[in-house]
């Protein structure tokens, strides 16, 4: 029986991938949470939605005769790599993480180092600031905790219930974003500050190239903890795991 793959997604790194594995005639799955209202195209078949827990995954691989897990998933998606760590060792099917490294500051950057989104929304209170908030959907309701900011919110979708922190501008935009783009972002809306998290990666990196250039500060959420798995940062690197795997 030859390979049959899924693949854990929605990051650019994934959807490398994707074409790769459809290039090569891999056979694969490539699956999406289905946070996003219109998911991009992929070459290879797709299935949105979660699996129901470890459980529900371990399922999934055996109903479907899954080969290999490839969990391309974003480094802050920690609860679904979690579950394919046990739902993979559970199953017997070989798994591997295909992240990117964190970033790391650099001359004239200027950060602040928090655990996590709650780290994040005590670092805020001082005075009223402009602040970027390049976090997703899920979490900046959390900042109404800081409502003394004028946070600018750049989503995927616009926000079909109204944001909870009171002064913000909602912009509508996907990834991967260019620094000549941030850059001008940042200065129509005169930021003063921008919070994100320790993504790693090309596809989100440009912002902080665009708050180096323009010297503003940078509140850094770093990763949570992920499980110890084989680990490659390259598409490449996937084909040869697969190799002896
Ligand atoms: P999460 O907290 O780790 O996952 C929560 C639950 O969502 C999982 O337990 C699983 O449900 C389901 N899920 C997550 N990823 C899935 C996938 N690829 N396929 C099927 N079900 C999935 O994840 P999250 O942080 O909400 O991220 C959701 C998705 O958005 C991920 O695919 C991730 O790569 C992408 N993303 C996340 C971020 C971020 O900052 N967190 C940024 C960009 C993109 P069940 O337990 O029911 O299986």
């Amino acid at each position: 029986m030859g390979a049959n793959l899924l693949v854990l997604g929605g990051t650019t790194e994934a959807t490398a991938l994707a074409r790769a594995l459809a290039e090569r005639s891999v056979q694969a799955t490539f699956s999406y949470a289905g946070r996003v209202e219109t998911p991009r195209p992929q070459p290879i078949p797709h299935r949105v939605g979660g699996f129901g827990g470890v459980d529900g995954l371990a399922t999934y691989l055996s109903d479907h005769n899954i080969t290999h897990v490839i969990d391309a998933t974003h480094p802050f998606a920690a609860q679904m790599s979690w579950n394919a760590f046990h739902a993979c060792r559970q199953t017997g099917t070989p798994l591997l993480a295909l992240t990117r490294a964190p970033w790391g500051a650099q001359t004239g950057d200027n950060w602040r180092h928090v655990p996590d989104m709650t780290g994040a929304v005590a670092a805020l209170d001082g005075s009223a600031q402009r602040v970027m908030l390049a976090l997703g959907r899920l979490h900046m309701d959390a900042f109404a905790a800081q409502p003394q900011h004028h946070y600018v919110l750049r989503l995927v979708d616009a926000p079909k219930i109204a944001p909870a922190v009171p002064h913000h501008t909602v912009v509508v935009a996907r990834g991967p974003f260019s620094v000549v783009g941030d850059t001008a972002l940042f200065k129509q809306h005169n930021i003063d500050m921008v919070v994100c998290k320790n993504a790693g990666g090309a596809g989100a990196e440009a912002k902080l190239h665009a708050a180096r250039a323009l010297g503003l500060p940078v509140v850094m959420i770093d990763r949570p903890d992920l499980p110890t798995r084989d680990n490659v940062a390259t598409v490449e690197g996937v084909f040869d795991w697969l190799e002896g795997n």
